[in-house]
């Protein structure tokens, strides 16, 4: 081993960067040797991007240069992609170079999980980073442009289908659907010619929440002209059309995929074990059988005892486990050999439903309408304030509560 022990963290996401910042509060990084890799110099918040997507917040607002909040003279950073990790030599393959480890930390997140579903990759949008959603807005606008300039006018031009009621699903949906009325304003488009889709293939929207909010969510969504098909799997997707499983088709332009996601492939394809490209980590955060790499994030799959399902991939539970994890990496280079066990601790869920309106439960207590968009907001400060304190908050944060 080096004179100072080698910590190099992949992905500057929810679980790579705030394990950074906790590393550089601390000493550790008089004690090793910190590196943190991203394929952007700037971090950007997933957990708002159905609003950039839908152009309710412009993409810069979701977004920061990793080197205003990382302390660069304690801790490398190094733009770039990483390719592979070589486990057995200890390395990291990336675009531009490699880089040996002593300490690993996978935070790469995600990827849509298509489901092997014919013409998904080909003919649909994603919501997954900076650039993946300014594409989808500047598509959306594309379409509303394209309407009137049409010679023989043709609806599926203005026919917009997102693929699973998920949180993912619903919160683009709320956005969108806040959208539309602006748009329509500025195209010269009566609203009556635009058409949303939220295509779901379980019996309900939002599966496994609580039935009295799905409802007003469903309702609220309803009355901004959402149109909604449960029930109903996507079978494949075409060039301006999906195909549902009961023999439906609809014609679309533009169709967001939006039905879950799994850990991102490089991990997969660096041989780790994994279920849906994540992988089952230790109580302690480690990939089984290793001492020297901890996955967080969306790559890692933590099971809920209590149901014996894995925990839902949350910016809440990435943040949660590298509290864990900068922890357990300050015991490894002090000498100790005692790990800290991750427990989540799940403090509810609240989703944005467009607007001033969201849902959610927070504890035992539900909420709906304004008071859960504020309390969205306020979630959505805490984690700035996490990361890079007050100044932060007022810079990035969202201050309009009502
Ligand atoms: P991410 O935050 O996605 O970060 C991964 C990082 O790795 C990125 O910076 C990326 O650029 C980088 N990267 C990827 N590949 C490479 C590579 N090859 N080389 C170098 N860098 C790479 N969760 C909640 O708890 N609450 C919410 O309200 C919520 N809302 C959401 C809303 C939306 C629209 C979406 C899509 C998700 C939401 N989630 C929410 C889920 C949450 O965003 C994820 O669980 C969380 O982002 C996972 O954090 P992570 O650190 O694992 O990955
Ligand atoms: P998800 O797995 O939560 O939802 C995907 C939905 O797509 C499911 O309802 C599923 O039944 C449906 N689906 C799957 N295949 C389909 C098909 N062929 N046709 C139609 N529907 C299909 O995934 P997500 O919404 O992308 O969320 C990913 C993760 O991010 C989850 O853990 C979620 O909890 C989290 N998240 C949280 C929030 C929040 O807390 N506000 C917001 C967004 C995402």
């Amino acid at each position: 081993m080096n004179k100072k022990p080698r910590i190099v963290i992949l992905g500057a996401g929810y679980g790579g960067m705030m394990t950074a910042t906790r590393l550089q509060k601390s000493t550790a990084y008089r004690d090793a040797e910190i590196t943190l890799v991203n394929k952007h110099n700037y971090h950007y918040q997933t957990t708002w991007l159905h609003e950039p997507a839908a152009g309710t917040m412009h993409h810069d607002r979701t977004r920061m240069k990793i080197d205003s909040v990382v302390d660069t003279n304690k801790i490398n950073f190094v733009k770039d992609s990483v390719v592979e990790i070589k486990r057995d030599e200890k390395k990291v393959i990336l675009e531009d170079g490699e880089l040996d480890y002593d300490y690993l930390v996978i935070g790469l997140g995600s990827e849509p999980e298509t489901f092997g579903i014919p013409g998904v990759e080909e003919h649909s949008f994603a919501i997954r980073s900076v650039n993946s959603v300014r594409l989808i807005r500047e598509h959306i606008e594309y379409m509303f442009a394209s309407y009137n300039k049409q010679d023989e006018k043709s609806d599926d031009v203005l026919t917009f289908v997102v693929a699973g009621a998920g949180f993912t699903g619903i919160e683009f949906v709320g956005e969108l659907s806040e959208r539309i009325p602006e748009l329509c304003k500025e195209y010269d488009i009566d609203r009556e010619l635009v058409k949303v889709y939220s295509v779901e293939a379980a019996p309900t929207a939002l599966p496994g929440f609580d039935e009295e909010l799905v409802e007003y969510a469903m309702n609220l969504l309803e009355s901004r002209g959402v149109e909604f098909k449960i029930n109903t799997p996507i079978k494949e997707v075409q060039d301006g059309r999906v195909l549902l499983a009961d023999g439906e088709e609809i014609k679309a332009q533009t169709v967001i995929w939006t039905t879950g996601i799994r850990g991102n492939s490089i991990i997969e394809n660096s041989g780790y074990e994994t279920m849906r490209g994540r992988v089952k980590v230790e109580s302690d955060l480690r990939v089984p059988g290793s001492d020297d790499t901890f996955i967080i994030g969306d790559c890692a799959l933590i099971i809920n005892e209590e149901i014996n399902r894995p925990y839902p991939p949350t910016a809440q539970i990435a943040i949660q486990q590298s509290y864990t994890c900068s922890n357990n990496l300050k015991a490894l280079i002090a000498g100790k050999t005692e790990m800290e066990e991750f427990k989540p601790d799940i403090k509810g869920t609240v989703a944005s439903l467009g607007g001033k309106e969201a849902i959610g439960i927070v504890g035992e207590r539900k909420l709906y309408g304004n008071s859960a968009s504020a309390v969205k907001k306020i979630i959505d400060n805490r984690y700035l304030f996490l990361l890079g304190g007050m100044p932060l908050v007022l810079k990035k944060g969202k201050l309009k509560f009502f």
